[in-house]
């Protein structure tokens, strides 16, 4: 909580001082950076300090996040983050890598990376005595805003497109939110969130909005730089490691934007070296900041959202600009995929390395293909696949990867049949 000394904008760089609740610039609209003060960060903490904790979830890294304990230990709020890290070795081969690794973040509470970023804004929502939390989602931020805010028994309300996927929307009913199917576009379900949070007073969580979630989301590069440091080289060293290529699905680019804020404090701190290459990958038919990537432009024009991949399915997104930045910054790139290759990635990943993920997630996976295909990637890269929601989210996608599975009679003569 010390470390966090106000916000700062991304767009014309204007210093605000940490009040309770600020959201986009009031001078030019663009998203707010969360400072820290990381000379505090540093007297408090260091990377040995941090592998010696017991804690094994994103709050392992507390001095480095703008909020205090939240507390309520043992639930889902204080256990988010913390997923598993593995190396793929039949994944590097057939792409003809050396060394892969996977970064399940369907593993969490409510099954995707969305966790840390809501159980960090209901923290931070507590903090400052709000009493209700809203958000606008494709489904997987608005069901982790509802289970972290169930956590913690606090109230959410959640507007999401009448067309997300039905695990989605179980999930925000069964935790307890007030959900309103909204007829129209996640984008559309956006901006209702933030007339809403205004004429109600509610604390607005909205991805590409709220400068918190990308607090949390960071998480996830620490995790991978603590997590890679252990795996490739060992420890006994006082800084940590990180891959040179990590792959990152992109809608809003909220996720991207934070996973690159996180390196960036670590760099900061000087717990880390460098950067590893961030690439950004989009759906073909969802691809406004790859656009902008591949024009070398900053401006970001909107699209017509049209994937499978429902949770990077995006028409303008909100955190567009800093996504750019970010895989800029870090020598990387933006990829498409073509939604058959999301599918095809889907049954690869299920196969190959025992992860079931959700189109979005191991779009990730497909855009790793596609960035070799490029030359973007060489033999020798160690690269990190940051799968971001699990498969069961959405099972409909799931059976369209795979295809469905042949009833036969309960005898022997219709297994011989149906096997030949
Ligand atoms: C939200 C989400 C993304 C994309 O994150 P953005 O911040 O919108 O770029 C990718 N995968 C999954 C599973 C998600 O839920
Ligand atoms: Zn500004």
């Amino acid at each position: 909580m010390a470390a966090f000394l106000g916000y700062r904008c991304s767009g014309c760089g204007t210093e605000f001082p940490p009040d309770p609740i600020r959201y986009t610039c009031p001078h030019d609209g663009s998203n707010l950076d969360v400072a820290l003060d990381l000379e505090a960060v540093r007297r408090r903490s260091a990377p040995d300090q941090i592998e010696r904790s017991q804690e094994g979830s994103m709050w392992r890294y507390l001095p480095l996040l703008p909020v205090g304990d939240p507390g309520l230990l043992g639930t889902p709020l204080r256990s988010a983050g913390g997923t598993p890290f593995f190396e793929c070795p039949r994944l590097a081969k057939r792409h003809g890598l050396r060394r892969l690794w996977v970064k399940d973040d369907g593993r969490n509470p409510t099954a995707s990376f969305k966790d840390r970023a809501s159980a960090l804004v209901v923290a931070r929502a507590r903090e400052i005595g709000a009493e209700k939390v809203v958000t606008a989602s494709t489904g997987n931020a608005g069901a982790a805003l509802a289970g972290m805010a169930a956590a913690a028994q606090m109230p959410a309300v959640i507007f999401a497109p009448r067309t997300a996927p039905p695990a989605k929307v179980a999930q925000l009913l069964v935790f307890g939110a007030q959900v309103f199917l909204v007829d129209g576009s996640y984008d559309d379900a956006f901006d209702l969130t933030v007339h809403a949070s205004q004429a109600f007073g509610w604390y607005c969580r909205n991805t590409g909005y709220n400068p918190f979630t990308a607090e949390g989301k960071k998480t996830g590069a620490f995790e991978i730089a603590e997590q890679f440091h252990h795996a490739s080289s060992g420890s006994g060293n006082s800084t940590w490691e990180v891959p040179d290529a990590v792959f990152v699905s992109v809608g809003d680019g909220n996720i991207i934007s934070g996973i690159h804020k996180g390196f960036h404090d670590l760099a900061a701190l000087g717990w880390i070296e460098r950067l590893p290459r961030l690439y950004g990958v989009q759906a073909e038919g969802s691809a406004a900041i790859a656009n902008a990537f591949a024009a070398g432009e900053d401006t970001i024009r909107p699209v017509k959202a049209d994937t499978l991949a429902d949770s990077i399915s995006v028409d303008l997104p909100r955190d567009g600009l800093r996504a750019l930045r970010a895989v800029r910054d870090s020598g990387g790139a933006f990829v498409t995929v073509p939604d058959e290759a999301i599918l095809k990635a889907i049954a690869e990943l299920g196969r190959e390395a025992a992860v079931f993920a959700e189109p979005a997630g191991a779009a990730a996976y497909a855009g790793l293909a596609e960035a070799i295909r490029r030359g973007m990637v060489r033999e020798e890269d160690r690269v990190v696949i940051l799968i971001t929601g699990s498969g069961l989210k959405d099972v409909r996608a799931a059976l369209r990867s795979v295809g469905e599975a042949p009833v036969i009679a309960p005898t022997l003569e219709a297994l011989r049949k149906a096997m030949a």
